[in-house]
Parts: C-alpha cells; sequence; structure tokens
C-alpha cells in the first residue's frame, strides 16, 4: 500500500506504479461533477495492454464502472463524455468527438477502480430494475458490443458469427442472439464455450454468415472471419491490436464484403448505446450470469488483474468490487 504526502488519505484506488498494480490511499475526491460511490468495476482487455505496453497511466484506473450516488441512486457510467459542444457531441456521436479519447475516465482522468469519483452528470446511465449495481460495470463493454452491430445493422434472423470469445466477443453473440439472430461463435477455451452455451451460441459455425464479427483483432482472426462471410456479407472490426495488421484484400475483395470498424458507443434512433446495454442487461440476467467470473475486494487488485489475465483458469470478465 503506498500513501500520499499532504491531505489525509481515506479512500483506496488503484493504479499503475511502475507498470505494477497498487492499491493507494488517497484522499477523497471532490470538484464538479456527481460523486459515484464505486459498487463494481470490471477489468478490460485494454487496461493490460495499455499497463503491457507502457502506456503512460498517471490516473486511478476503471473505465467499465457503476456505483450509487449520494442519494442513493444506482447508475452505471459511460467514461467518455466528449467536448460536448462539437457537432459530433451535439448528434450524439460522442465517439467521434475530436476530444472523445481524451476524456475517457480511466485512463486521462480518475476512474472507477476507488471507493469514490467524481463524473460528468452527462455520463450516469440509469440502471433499469432488475439490474444489479454489482452487475452494472457490464453496461460499458456490452455498449461497446451494440453500439458496432446497430451501426453495422443487423435484421432479425439474420446468420451471425462470432471470432473470438473473450467477454467483448460473447456481449457481442449475446446481443446478436437477442435480436433473434441465430449466432455461432468461436471460443477458444472449455471456460469461454460454457458460457457461449448458456448465453445459446452454437459453437461450430457452420455455412456462411451474413453478418461476422472480429472480437479478437488478430491477423488470424480477420482471415477467419473473412472466410466464414457470404459473398456480399458485412464484417464488423470490434477488437483490433494495437499494431497494424494486414488485411486479407484478394478474399474480402472476391466477396465484396463490407467492412466497418467501429469505437466505443454513440447512440442510434436516440436512444444512447448505454442505455440500450443497460435494459439489454435488465432482459437478459445470463448475460452477467456467465460473463462474471470473479470477484474481488478492491485491495486484491493486484491478484484481481494477475486473474484476468489467465483466460485458461476460466476468467472472463473480472470484477472489482471497493
Ligand atoms: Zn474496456
Ligand atoms: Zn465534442
Amino acid at each position: 500500500m503506498i500513501r500520499s504526502p499532504g491531505i489525509e488519505p481515506n479512500m483506496h484506488a488503484v493504479r499503475s506504479v511502475d507498470q505494477k498494480i497498487q492499491v493507494v490511499e488517497l484522499p477523497e475526491p471532490n470538484g464538479s461533477g456527481v460523486r459515484v460511490h464505486v459498487k463494481s468495476a470490471g477489468i478490460c482487455g485494454s487496461d493490460l495492454t495499455m499497463l503491457d505496453r507502457g502506456f503512460p497511466l498517471s490516473h486511478t484506473l476503471g473505465h467499465e464502472f457503476a456505483g450509487v450516488l449520494d442519494d442513493g441512486r444506482a447508475v452505471a457510467i459511460q467514461p467518455t463524455s466528449g467536448c460536448g459542444d462539437c457537432e459530433c457531441c451535439v448528434r450524439g456521436d460522442v465517439q467521434l468527438c475530436p476530444e472523445s479519447m481524451a476524456s475517457t475516465l480511466g485512463v486521462f482522468h480518475d476512474g472507477g477502480m476507488a471507493d469514490q469519483v467524481f463524473v460528468d452528470a452527462r455520463s450516469l446511465v440509469d440502471l433499469p430494475s432488475g439490474v444489479s449495481v454489482n452487475d452494472a460495470c457490464l453496461v460499458e463493454p456490452l455498449a461497446v458490443a451494440i453500439h458496432g452491430i446497430s451501426t453495422i445493422g443487423l435484421e432479425a434472423a439474420e446468420k451471425v458469427a462470432v471470432v473470438g470469445a473473450g467477454s467483448v466477443g460473447l456481449l457481442a453473440g449475446a446481443a446478436t442472439r437477442s435480436h433473434g439472430c441465430p449466432t455461432a461463435i468461436i471460443a477458444r477455451h472449455p471456460p469461454q464455450q460454457y458460457a457461449a452455451e448458456a448465453l445459446g451460441l452454437d459453437l461450430k459455425p457452420e455455412g456462411a454468415f451474413d453478418l461476422v464479427i472480429d472480437a479478437a483483432g488478430s491477423e488470424s482472426a480477420l482471415q477467419e472471419a473473412v472466410r466464414l462471410c457470404r459473398p456480399g456479407g458485412r464484417l464488423l472490426l470490434l477488437a483490433w491490436d494495437w499494431e497494424n495488421i494486414s488485411l486479407p484484400g484478394f478474399a474480402m475483395a472476391s466477396k465484396e464484403i463490407h467492412v466497418l470498424a467501429t469505437v466505443t458507443y454513440g447512440h442510434h434512433h436516440g436512444t444512447r448505446d448505454v442505455d440500450a446495454a443497460a435494459t439489454l442487461l435488465g432482459s437478459e440476467p445470463e448475460i452477467a450470469n456467465q460473463l462474471i467470473t470473479h470477484r474481488f475486494p478492491l485491495v486484491d487488485a493486484a491478484v484481481a488483474f494477475a486473474t484476468a489475465r489467465n483466460r485458461k483458469a476460466g476468467a472472463i470478465k473480472v470484477v472489482l468490487e471497493p
């Protein structure tokens, strides 16, 4: 435990110190915005990637989180708020705001792996009845999947395949399945396969698919995704590597595949993707049951991060509970 000098510290927060996870003591935050008493904060693959790549992380981690306000209202948080003024923000396309990335809580501002955090009031996502605040850290990654699927478009009964069964792949599969689309998924590890089956996903993609979702982001996953796509079909890139990868151009062109890459979340038909995600979590409780495999108290963050790296041992979504 590391103690900051100065003001009396009275809460815990998870930070990266020399690329290692540390629980530090800090004074309770204050400032503009709304105070959130965090109840759940998910560890994301991108948290692990940022740590491993030495990305400068000077703030409290955690962009997937939910909690309660001072008045007891339970909320999830959209960790990007954009500038609020530009054409993209006014349209609700916060993800396209030039300042969207820089507004991200848990990366460029203090995030939710702490007892408390202040957020912009525009970030609040009300939870429907039936969604526990302890599960609502899934709103953010589910919104990523919903945003991509809504942007590329999906008709009921279209055939969908998902390549990669980490949390984004499983959430995307759950979302297309709930849309009435038969969905197959390529899941490498047995725990991912059990979760996929429980979510109603087929483990053996057969035939050609109207929509293929790449939720792995590797070159081999992309090749597999193109192979699974029907002629004239659609390919959604929902995950990507930090490095450039090469495209199987000839195979894509010969099928005239429509390719779309999406980032985070915005809105569709006047509904924010985060609100659509909260609604779906409420109507499909099995999503949280299957996705959240581990829960740790905040002070055990180092163990939680080590667990999140171990997919073979069954980690899908590892959640910290301050
Ligand atoms: Zn994430
Ligand atoms: Zn903006």
